[in-house]
């Protein structure tokens, strides 16, 4: 008997301004759920979960609430096709996240919870149009981000220009070219790639903010983002950084409105804090973000611990959009103590981008120890007195302690080979002729 594939959309999927206030997206919510939960009853995991423990898959918003949560290594053990709620034909793509650690956490997806993922990718505030050169600059292999960017932007006509930024065949000479030369408009990476490219462009002979005059945007995520690392990356670059927060098995969670706030997506999923201290989830605060995505069919996740340190408000924000701020804390917020003092990767962060544009510092490291805190900056000779004398003077003044900050040579922490080397991939090749090595055989690269 063969199967009738659905050719539509199973349902209508919510749009900002469809919901007046805070009150009326958890109706919205709450209205949706039921048809998540009768999708998690077709999980092999959800209903082996129910089986072992004897308490049924929930049926109601309160059994769901009181339920227990979904883990990532609950993902890892229902590995691979553990979570399935729909017929395995009707996936469309199978992705698993960038965790080096241990056993890999997959998802998969269909035609239709692609239209979900896209649109909520596509939710910027410096629209997508179809006149839009749009680069690609995170992984295709394996994890979603880069065929969610390349999905949202080919929805909204856009062309796309392919550059994962883990590919041979991408170093950092061709991006700047591409950059340049194809009149790239909008680029999607990790924020840290954005300096990169500026310290590639410079290398090449191009200034950042004067040179690439077809850019509007810079659509960052992937990684934590201090304001004043953003205002750099801005002011280097000259157009608007716009960042979003997502994950590989969520997709995008969280985007930027205009007055420069994350928002979660609470009118496609459902948000909780969970504090792992005393085990008590609530709607807002500090603690880990939990997920329950309202639009998603091939793999239900029930209450999903991202285990992101985050902080979720319900305040009124002038965009009207009345959807939760969240603030990301990630691993940035994890604390090394020095001589007393808790040093975290987002403040130091702060405080070397706060360091004056006309140092050029854009790339630095930082080693704590009980004793002591060593910091080095790339920062031109010029410069290198001028700057490690505002960053000693900064960290003092934040931490009290005297930190051991060296400047050191511009190509010290990022080689300028690395931003200039062209890197050939070659197909692979047996016959060799004299005076050829022939250890390359076969090899690609
Ligand atoms: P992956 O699982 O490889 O898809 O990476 C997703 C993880 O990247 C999230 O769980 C966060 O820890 C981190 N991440 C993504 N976007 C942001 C962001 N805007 N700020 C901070 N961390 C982020
Ligand atoms: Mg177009
Ligand atoms: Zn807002």
């Amino acid at each position: 008997m063969t199967e009738t594939l659905p050719q539509t959309l199973p349902q209508t999927l919510p749009q900002i301004g469809d919901w007046a206030d805070f009150a009326t997206l958890a109706k919205l919510q709450r209205e949706r759920l039921p048809a998540i939960l009768e999708l998690a009853a077709k999980s092999p995991f959800y209903r082996a979960r129910a089986a072992t423990t004897g308490v049924p898959v929930p049926q109601t918003y309160e059994d769901f609430i009181a339920g227990p949560l979904t883990t990532k290594d609950d993902l890892r053990g229902a590995y691979p096709y553990g979570m399935l709620a729909v017929p395995a034909q009707r996936l469309a793509t199978y992705h698993e996240s960038s965790g080096t650690a241990g056993n890999p956490t997959p998802s998969y997806y269909t035609a239709e919870d692609w239209v979900d993922l896209a649109e909520r990718y596509a939710r910027k505030h410096v629209p997508i149009q179809a006149s839009d050169v749009f680069f690609v600059r995170t992984p295709y292999a394996l994890m979603i981000t880069g065929h969610l960017a390349h999905a949202a932007a080919r929805m909204h006509g856009a062309m796309v220009v392919p550059g994962d930024n883990r590919s041979l065949a991408m170093p950092y000479s061709r991006v700047v070219r591409v950059l340049h030369d194809v009149g790239v408009t909008l680029t999607w990476s990790m924020a840290t790639e954005t300096l990169l490219w500026a310290a590639a462009a410079r290398a090449n002979g191009w200034e950042p903010g004067r040179d690439f005059p077809a850019l509007r945007a810079l659509f960052v995520g992937g990684e934590p983002l201090s304001p004043a690392r953003r205002k750099r990356i801005s002011e280097v670059w000259g157009v608007p950084v716009v960042e979003e927060y997502g994950s590989t098995e969520t997709g995008s969670l969280a985007g930027e409105c205009p007055q420069g706030n994350l928002h979660l997506w609470s009118d496609r999923a459902l948000f909780e804090v969970y504090d792992p201290e005393t085990g008590v989830t609530g709607t807002e605060g500090k603690g880990q973000l939990v997920v329950t995505p309202l639009y998603r069919e091939a793999m239900p996740l029930l209450r999903y611990n991202i285990a992101d340190d985050v902080e979720v408000s319900y305040v009124d924000c002038a965009c009207g959009w009345q959807l939760p701020t969240v603030r990301v804390l990630g691993r940035s917020s994890f604390a090394y103590p020095v001589q007393g003092a808790r040093i975290t990767q987002a403040r130091l962060e702060e405080l070397v981008f706060a360091l004056p544009a006309e140092h050029e510092v854009l790339f630095w490291r930082a080693k704590a120890e009980p004793d002591r805190l060593r910091i080095e900056i790339e920062v031109p000779a010029r410069h290198r007195d001028d700057a490690v004398a505002v960053l000693t003077d900064d960290v003092r003044a934040e931490y009290g302690i005297t930190a051991e900050v060296t400047g050191v040579a511009p190509g010290s922490l990022v080689p300028l080979d690395v931003l200039t080397a062209v890197q050939d991939v070659v197909k692979p090749r047996a016959l060799f002729g004299p005076g050829e090595d022939w250890d390359k055989a076969l090899l690609y690269a």
